[in-house]
Protein backbone atom coordinates (compact mmCIF):
# COMPACT_ATOMS: atom_id res chain seq x y z
CA UNK A 1 0.00 0.00 0.00
CA UNK A 2 0.92 3.45 -0.92
CA UNK A 3 1.65 5.11 2.35
CA UNK A 4 2.45 9.41 0.84
CA UNK A 5 0.39 11.47 -0.07
CA UNK A 6 0.59 14.31 -2.52
CA UNK A 7 -0.58 17.79 -1.15
CA UNK A 8 -0.37 20.74 -3.44
CA UNK A 9 1.25 23.42 -2.29
CA UNK A 10 -0.65 26.41 -3.31
CA UNK A 11 2.12 28.86 -3.95
CA UNK A 12 1.96 30.67 -6.97
CA UNK A 13 5.13 30.91 -9.18
CA UNK A 14 7.30 28.16 -7.24
CA UNK A 15 9.19 25.15 -8.28
CA UNK A 16 9.98 22.99 -5.03
CA UNK A 17 13.55 22.60 -4.38
CA UNK A 18 13.24 19.99 -1.63
CA UNK A 19 11.88 18.41 0.92
CA UNK A 20 13.12 17.72 4.63
CA UNK A 21 12.42 17.52 8.16
CA UNK A 22 14.31 19.33 11.29
CA UNK A 23 15.22 18.11 14.53
CA UNK A 24 11.88 19.06 15.90
CA UNK A 25 10.01 17.35 12.99
CA UNK A 26 8.77 20.09 11.10
CA UNK A 27 8.81 20.24 7.24
CA UNK A 28 11.37 21.98 6.15
CA UNK A 29 10.20 22.94 1.94
CA UNK A 30 13.00 24.40 -0.28
CA UNK A 31 11.36 26.64 -2.98
CA UNK A 32 12.29 28.91 -5.78
CA UNK A 33 10.91 31.57 -7.48
CA UNK A 34 9.96 30.82 -11.47
CA UNK A 35 9.93 34.03 -12.36
CA UNK A 36 12.44 35.57 -14.17
CA UNK A 37 11.96 39.43 -14.13
CA UNK A 38 10.72 41.80 -11.22
CA UNK A 39 9.82 45.54 -11.33
CA UNK A 40 12.78 47.83 -10.84
CA UNK A 41 12.01 49.74 -7.19
CA UNK A 42 13.13 53.13 -8.70
CA UNK A 43 11.85 53.80 -12.25
CA UNK A 44 9.26 50.82 -12.08
CA UNK A 45 10.45 49.16 -15.50
CA UNK A 46 10.25 45.76 -15.85
CA UNK A 47 13.56 44.24 -15.12
CA UNK A 48 15.13 40.56 -16.45
CA UNK A 49 19.01 40.97 -15.85
CA UNK A 50 19.56 38.39 -13.20
CA UNK A 51 22.00 39.77 -10.52
CA UNK A 52 22.32 37.28 -8.36
CA UNK A 53 20.31 35.45 -4.95
CA UNK A 54 19.13 36.95 -1.63
CA UNK A 55 20.76 35.09 1.78
CA UNK A 56 17.85 32.53 2.14
CA UNK A 57 14.50 33.76 4.70
CA UNK A 58 11.86 31.23 5.83
CA UNK A 59 8.60 31.57 6.20
CA UNK A 60 6.02 29.93 8.39
CA UNK A 61 3.15 28.05 6.45
CA UNK A 62 0.03 26.10 6.94
CA UNK A 63 0.35 22.87 9.14
CA UNK A 64 0.25 19.88 7.19
CA UNK A 65 -1.26 16.82 9.49
CA UNK A 66 0.07 18.37 12.65
CA UNK A 67 4.09 20.01 11.79
CA UNK A 68 5.17 22.69 11.29
CA UNK A 69 5.76 23.95 7.90
CA UNK A 70 8.40 26.21 6.66
CA UNK A 71 9.29 27.50 3.84
CA UNK A 72 12.75 28.34 2.33
CA UNK A 73 13.56 30.39 -0.64
CA UNK A 74 16.60 32.39 -1.88
CA UNK A 75 15.17 35.89 -3.18
CA UNK A 76 16.11 36.89 -6.59
CA UNK A 77 18.14 39.73 -7.89
CA UNK A 78 17.66 42.06 -10.49
CA UNK A 79 19.70 44.69 -12.08
CA UNK A 80 17.83 47.78 -13.85
CA UNK A 81 19.93 49.41 -16.77
CA UNK A 82 17.23 52.18 -17.15
CA UNK A 83 18.34 53.76 -14.28
CA UNK A 84 21.63 55.70 -12.97
CA UNK A 85 23.91 53.49 -11.02
CA UNK A 86 22.24 50.27 -11.96
CA UNK A 87 20.44 49.55 -8.99
CA UNK A 88 19.58 46.22 -8.03
CA UNK A 89 16.04 44.96 -6.65
CA UNK A 90 14.39 41.85 -4.54
CA UNK A 91 11.78 39.86 -6.35
CA UNK A 92 8.56 39.16 -4.40
CA UNK A 93 5.98 37.38 -4.84
CA UNK A 94 2.62 37.18 -4.04
CA UNK A 95 2.08 34.65 -1.45
CA UNK A 96 4.30 36.51 1.27
CA UNK A 97 4.86 39.96 2.67
CA UNK A 98 8.81 40.80 2.81
CA UNK A 99 8.32 42.31 6.14
CA UNK A 100 6.60 39.33 7.53
CA UNK A 101 8.38 36.16 8.75
CA UNK A 102 4.99 34.41 7.79
CA UNK A 103 3.23 33.30 4.41
CA UNK A 104 0.22 34.99 3.38
CA UNK A 105 -2.10 32.24 4.04
CA UNK A 106 -0.30 31.38 7.09
CA UNK A 107 -1.66 34.95 8.03
CA UNK A 108 -5.24 34.49 6.86
CA UNK A 109 -5.33 31.20 8.95
CA UNK A 110 -4.19 33.17 11.67
CA UNK A 111 -6.54 35.90 11.35
CA UNK A 112 -9.42 33.50 10.83
CA UNK A 113 -8.59 31.74 14.37
CA UNK A 114 -8.59 35.16 16.02
CA UNK A 115 -12.42 35.27 15.01
CA UNK A 116 -14.09 34.88 18.21
CA UNK A 117 -10.96 33.98 19.86
CA UNK A 118 -7.88 36.43 21.67
CA UNK A 119 -4.26 36.96 21.04
CA UNK A 120 -3.58 35.17 23.99
CA UNK A 121 -5.49 32.38 22.54
CA UNK A 122 -4.39 31.91 19.01
CA UNK A 123 -0.62 32.47 20.05
CA UNK A 124 -1.14 29.77 22.15
CA UNK A 125 -3.00 27.24 19.76
CA UNK A 126 -1.35 27.85 16.60
CA UNK A 127 2.18 27.67 18.16
CA UNK A 128 3.62 31.62 17.32
CA UNK A 129 4.35 34.76 19.26
CA UNK A 130 1.66 37.03 20.93
CA UNK A 131 3.81 40.07 19.01
CA UNK A 132 3.14 37.65 15.83
CA UNK A 133 -0.76 37.68 15.97
CA UNK A 134 -0.35 41.51 17.12
CA UNK A 135 1.75 41.87 13.77
CA UNK A 136 -0.45 39.77 11.49
CA UNK A 137 -3.49 42.41 13.15
CA UNK A 138 -1.56 45.04 12.15
CA UNK A 139 -0.02 44.34 8.88
CA UNK A 140 -3.18 42.85 6.97
CA UNK A 141 -6.20 44.68 8.92
CA UNK A 142 -6.51 48.34 8.36
CA UNK A 143 -7.48 50.61 11.12
CA UNK A 144 -9.43 52.55 8.98
CA UNK A 145 -12.71 52.09 6.61
CA UNK A 146 -12.52 51.20 3.03
CA UNK A 147 -15.13 53.66 1.28
CA UNK A 148 -14.79 52.31 -1.54
CA UNK A 149 -16.92 48.56 -0.48
CA UNK A 150 -19.87 50.53 -0.09
CA UNK A 151 -22.02 52.39 -3.22
CA UNK A 152 -24.43 53.50 -0.44
CA UNK A 153 -25.07 53.66 3.32
CA UNK A 154 -28.86 53.83 3.90
CA UNK A 155 -28.38 53.29 7.53
CA UNK A 156 -25.79 54.34 10.08
CA UNK A 157 -25.77 52.97 13.58
CA UNK A 158 -24.20 54.94 16.26
CA UNK A 159 -23.10 53.31 19.34
CA UNK A 160 -21.15 53.37 22.45
CA UNK A 161 -19.01 51.04 24.27
CA UNK A 162 -16.95 51.20 27.53
CA UNK A 163 -13.67 50.49 26.64
CA UNK A 164 -12.55 49.52 29.77
CA UNK A 165 -14.51 47.47 32.52
CA UNK A 166 -14.91 50.03 35.38
CA UNK A 167 -13.93 53.03 33.85
CA UNK A 168 -15.57 55.59 32.67
CA UNK A 169 -13.99 55.87 29.07
CA UNK A 170 -16.34 55.39 26.39
CA UNK A 171 -15.98 55.17 22.49
CA UNK A 172 -18.36 55.55 19.91
CA UNK A 173 -19.02 53.25 17.26
CA UNK A 174 -20.38 54.01 13.59
CA UNK A 175 -21.24 51.08 11.73
CA UNK A 176 -23.27 50.16 8.66
CA UNK A 177 -24.66 47.83 6.48
CA UNK A 178 -22.40 47.53 3.02
CA UNK A 179 -23.13 46.58 -0.56
CA UNK A 180 -23.42 42.86 -0.02
CA UNK A 181 -25.65 43.80 3.25
CA UNK A 182 -23.16 42.75 5.58
CA UNK A 183 -23.07 45.03 8.99
CA UNK A 184 -19.28 46.68 8.99
CA UNK A 185 -17.72 49.00 11.73
CA UNK A 186 -17.24 52.25 9.67
CA UNK A 187 -15.13 53.29 12.79
CA UNK A 188 -14.16 53.29 16.54
CA UNK A 189 -14.17 57.01 17.69
CA UNK A 190 -12.08 57.70 20.94
CA UNK A 191 -14.86 59.54 22.73
CA UNK A 192 -18.83 59.44 22.56
CA UNK A 193 -18.49 63.68 22.16
CA UNK A 194 -20.70 65.19 19.97
CA UNK A 195 -17.99 66.98 18.20
CA UNK A 196 -16.17 63.78 17.55
CA UNK A 197 -19.34 62.22 15.81
CA UNK A 198 -19.82 64.96 13.86
CA UNK A 199 -16.44 65.08 12.63
CA UNK A 200 -16.69 61.63 11.27
CA UNK A 201 -19.98 61.94 9.74
CA UNK A 202 -18.38 64.85 7.91
CA UNK A 203 -15.66 63.08 7.16
CA UNK A 204 -18.45 60.58 5.21
CA UNK A 205 -17.21 60.80 1.09
CA UNK A 206 -20.09 63.31 0.16
CA UNK A 207 -21.27 60.43 -2.57
CA UNK A 208 -22.16 58.76 0.24
CA UNK A 209 -23.63 61.39 2.83
CA UNK A 210 -26.21 61.80 0.60
CA UNK A 211 -27.55 58.12 0.55
CA UNK A 212 -27.90 57.60 4.35
CA UNK A 213 -31.33 58.18 5.01
CA UNK A 214 -31.54 56.96 9.05
CA UNK A 215 -29.02 56.99 11.96
CA UNK A 216 -30.07 54.23 14.38
CA UNK A 217 -28.94 55.19 18.52
CA UNK A 218 -30.17 55.41 21.64
CA UNK A 219 -31.42 58.27 23.22
CA UNK A 220 -27.86 60.08 23.35
CA UNK A 221 -28.53 63.95 22.32
CA UNK A 222 -24.61 64.27 21.52
CA UNK A 223 -25.57 61.63 18.91
CA UNK A 224 -28.64 63.04 17.64
CA UNK A 225 -27.51 66.51 17.63
CA UNK A 226 -24.11 65.07 15.71
CA UNK A 227 -26.40 63.44 12.94
CA UNK A 228 -28.80 66.74 13.07
CA UNK A 229 -25.93 69.26 12.38
CA UNK A 230 -24.20 67.35 10.07
CA UNK A 231 -26.73 65.34 7.97
CA UNK A 232 -30.17 67.48 8.17
CA UNK A 233 -32.03 65.49 5.73
CA UNK A 234 -31.27 62.05 8.12
CA UNK A 235 -33.69 60.66 10.37
CA UNK A 236 -32.84 59.21 14.18
CA UNK A 237 -34.08 55.54 14.79
CA UNK A 238 -34.18 55.18 18.36
CA UNK A 239 -33.10 51.51 18.91
CA UNK A 240 -36.12 49.75 20.24
CA UNK A 241 -33.91 47.61 23.38
CA UNK A 242 -32.32 50.76 24.43
CA UNK A 243 -36.30 51.77 24.83
CA UNK A 244 -37.24 48.51 26.16
CA UNK A 245 -34.09 48.84 28.98
CA UNK A 246 -35.36 52.18 29.93
CA UNK A 247 -38.91 51.44 30.85
CA UNK A 248 -37.92 47.80 31.78
CA UNK A 249 -35.49 49.25 34.46
CA UNK A 250 -38.17 51.33 35.88
CA UNK A 251 -40.42 48.97 36.47
CA UNK A 252 -38.29 46.42 38.02
CA UNK A 253 -37.18 49.50 40.44
CA UNK A 254 -41.02 49.86 41.00
CA UNK A 255 -41.22 45.81 41.72
CA UNK A 256 -38.49 46.14 43.99
CA UNK A 257 -39.73 49.19 46.62
CA UNK A 258 -43.19 46.90 46.40
CA UNK A 259 -41.57 43.54 47.99
CA UNK A 260 -39.95 46.44 50.16
CA UNK A 261 -43.42 47.12 51.18
CA UNK A 262 -44.60 43.39 51.22
CA UNK A 263 -42.26 42.29 53.87
CA UNK A 264 -43.97 44.27 56.36
CA UNK A 265 -47.30 42.85 55.80
CA UNK A 266 -46.87 39.35 54.32
CA UNK A 267 -45.80 36.01 56.45
CA UNK A 268 -42.31 35.11 55.55
CA UNK A 269 -42.93 32.16 53.58
CA UNK A 270 -45.51 33.94 51.11
CA UNK A 271 -42.90 37.06 50.53
CA UNK A 272 -40.82 34.22 50.11
CA UNK A 273 -42.22 33.21 47.05
CA UNK A 274 -42.87 36.95 45.99
CA UNK A 275 -39.41 37.03 45.88
CA UNK A 276 -38.74 34.13 43.64
CA UNK A 277 -40.90 35.71 40.82
CA UNK A 278 -38.42 37.99 39.38
CA UNK A 279 -37.61 36.06 36.10
CA UNK A 280 -41.34 35.26 35.76
CA UNK A 281 -41.90 39.06 36.18
CA UNK A 282 -39.31 40.58 33.55
CA UNK A 283 -40.39 37.72 31.22
CA UNK A 284 -42.38 38.10 28.51
CA UNK A 285 -46.12 37.22 29.00
CA UNK A 286 -46.12 35.31 25.78
CA UNK A 287 -43.25 32.98 26.24
CA UNK A 288 -44.24 31.37 30.00
CA UNK A 289 -46.08 28.38 29.86
CA UNK A 290 -49.68 27.70 31.78
CA UNK A 291 -48.13 27.05 34.93
CA UNK A 292 -45.47 30.29 35.30
CA UNK A 293 -48.39 32.47 34.30
CA UNK A 294 -50.15 31.05 36.94
CA UNK A 295 -47.31 31.73 39.77
CA UNK A 296 -47.18 35.35 38.52
CA UNK A 297 -50.78 35.88 38.37
CA UNK A 298 -50.77 35.01 42.21
CA UNK A 299 -48.00 37.30 42.86
CA UNK A 300 -49.69 40.20 41.08
CA UNK A 301 -52.92 39.59 43.04
CA UNK A 302 -50.77 40.59 46.26
CA UNK A 303 -49.72 43.87 44.85
CA UNK A 304 -52.38 45.79 42.27
CA UNK A 305 -50.20 48.74 41.53
CA UNK A 306 -47.75 46.86 40.59
CA UNK A 307 -50.00 44.64 38.17
CA UNK A 308 -51.33 47.72 36.90
CA UNK A 309 -47.50 49.03 36.16
CA UNK A 310 -46.86 45.45 34.48
CA UNK A 311 -49.96 45.44 32.49
CA UNK A 312 -48.68 48.67 30.82
CA UNK A 313 -45.52 47.36 30.61
CA UNK A 314 -46.65 44.45 28.31
CA UNK A 315 -48.87 46.64 26.57
CA UNK A 316 -45.48 48.53 25.21
CA UNK A 317 -44.10 45.37 24.47
CA UNK A 318 -46.94 44.55 22.35
CA UNK A 319 -46.75 47.77 21.12
CA UNK A 320 -42.89 46.83 19.38
CA UNK A 321 -43.87 43.58 18.81
CA UNK A 322 -46.81 44.85 15.76
CA UNK A 323 -46.48 45.59 12.39
CA UNK A 324 -47.88 48.77 12.17
CA UNK A 325 -47.01 52.64 10.28
CA UNK A 326 -45.29 55.30 12.27
CA UNK A 327 -48.86 57.05 12.50
CA UNK A 328 -50.24 53.87 13.72
CA UNK A 329 -47.40 53.76 16.67
CA UNK A 330 -47.73 57.01 17.52
CA UNK A 331 -50.96 57.44 18.23
CA UNK A 332 -50.74 53.55 20.46
CA UNK A 333 -48.47 55.75 22.31
CA UNK A 334 -51.07 58.51 23.03
CA UNK A 335 -53.47 55.95 24.15
CA UNK A 336 -51.04 54.49 26.12
CA UNK A 337 -49.73 57.59 28.11
CA UNK A 338 -53.31 58.45 28.81
CA UNK A 339 -53.61 55.06 30.40
CA UNK A 340 -50.27 55.79 32.55
CA UNK A 341 -52.12 59.30 33.69
CA UNK A 342 -54.88 57.58 34.24
CA UNK A 343 -53.53 55.05 36.15
CA UNK A 344 -52.05 57.65 39.19
CA UNK A 345 -48.49 55.58 39.16
CA UNK A 346 -45.44 57.02 38.76
CA UNK A 347 -43.00 54.99 37.93
CA UNK A 348 -43.33 55.62 34.10
CA UNK A 349 -42.43 59.60 35.55
CA UNK A 350 -38.65 59.18 34.11
CA UNK A 351 -40.00 57.29 30.89
CA UNK A 352 -42.74 59.80 30.12
CA UNK A 353 -40.10 62.56 30.07
CA UNK A 354 -38.22 60.85 27.66
CA UNK A 355 -40.90 60.59 24.92
CA UNK A 356 -41.27 63.84 24.96
CA UNK A 357 -38.43 64.82 23.59
CA UNK A 358 -37.66 60.89 21.81
CA UNK A 359 -41.15 60.08 20.48
CA UNK A 360 -40.18 61.12 16.93
CA UNK A 361 -37.12 58.83 16.61
CA UNK A 362 -38.80 56.02 18.78
CA UNK A 363 -41.62 55.59 16.27
CA UNK A 364 -39.03 55.89 13.13
CA UNK A 365 -38.72 52.39 14.35
CA UNK A 366 -41.84 51.44 12.39
CA UNK A 367 -40.47 52.65 9.38
CA UNK A 368 -37.52 50.98 8.84
CA UNK A 369 -37.50 47.69 11.26
CA UNK A 370 -36.18 45.66 8.79
CA UNK A 371 -32.40 47.85 8.92
CA UNK A 372 -31.93 48.98 12.26
CA UNK A 373 -32.09 45.13 13.07
CA UNK A 374 -28.53 44.78 12.46
CA UNK A 375 -27.39 47.53 14.60
CA UNK A 376 -28.63 45.11 17.28
CA UNK A 377 -26.57 42.18 15.87
CA UNK A 378 -23.65 44.46 15.61
CA UNK A 379 -24.26 45.54 19.28
CA UNK A 380 -23.86 42.13 20.73
CA UNK A 381 -21.02 41.09 18.95
CA UNK A 382 -19.34 44.25 19.42
CA UNK A 383 -20.17 43.30 23.25
CA UNK A 384 -18.38 39.58 22.79
CA UNK A 385 -15.31 41.07 21.28
CA UNK A 386 -15.00 43.73 24.12
CA UNK A 387 -14.95 41.12 26.80
CA UNK A 388 -12.29 39.06 25.00
CA UNK A 389 -10.39 42.14 24.30
CA UNK A 390 -10.39 43.99 27.87
CA UNK A 391 -7.76 45.98 29.08
CA UNK A 392 -5.80 45.38 25.53
CA UNK A 393 -7.79 48.41 23.48
CA UNK A 394 -6.71 50.98 22.16
CA UNK A 395 -9.30 52.61 19.59
CA UNK A 396 -7.45 51.73 16.17
CA UNK A 397 -6.99 48.08 17.60
CA UNK A 398 -10.05 47.79 18.91
CA UNK A 399 -11.28 48.97 15.43
CA UNK A 400 -8.83 45.94 13.53
CA UNK A 401 -10.24 43.32 15.95
CA UNK A 402 -13.87 44.14 14.96
CA UNK A 403 -13.08 43.99 11.29
CA UNK A 404 -10.71 40.72 11.54
CA UNK A 405 -13.90 39.53 13.51
CA UNK A 406 -16.42 40.80 10.52
CA UNK A 407 -13.95 39.50 8.02
CA UNK A 408 -12.79 36.39 8.98
CA UNK A 409 -15.31 34.25 11.08
CA UNK A 410 -18.07 35.50 8.61
CA UNK A 411 -20.35 32.14 7.69
CA UNK A 412 -19.75 31.42 3.92
CA UNK A 413 -23.05 31.86 2.13
CA UNK A 414 -24.51 28.43 1.59
ZN1 LIG B 1 15.05 51.35 -12.79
Amino acid sequence: MNSSLQIPLDLPNVRLLSSSYDAQGNFILEVESSLSFTKCRCCGHKITEFHGYDRPIRLRHLPILGRDVWIEIRPKRYRCRHCEGDPTTTQTLEWYDPRSPHTRAFEDWLLKMLGNSTVMDVSRRCGVSYGEVEGVLKRRVSTQVDWSGFKQLRTLGIDEIALKKGHKHYAAIISSLDDHDRPQVLAVLPDRLKETVAAFLRSIPEHLQTTVCWACCDMNEGFANAVQETLPKVAIVVDRFHVAQYYNREVDNFRKQTLQELKQTLSADTYATCKGTLWLFRHHYWSLTAEQRGQLEEFLLLAPELKDAWLLRHELNLLFEQEQTKAQAQQQLQDWKAKVKASGLACFDKFLNLLETWQDGITNYFEDRNTSGFVEGMNNKLKVIKRRCYGLLDVKRFFQHIQGDLAFSRKQPA
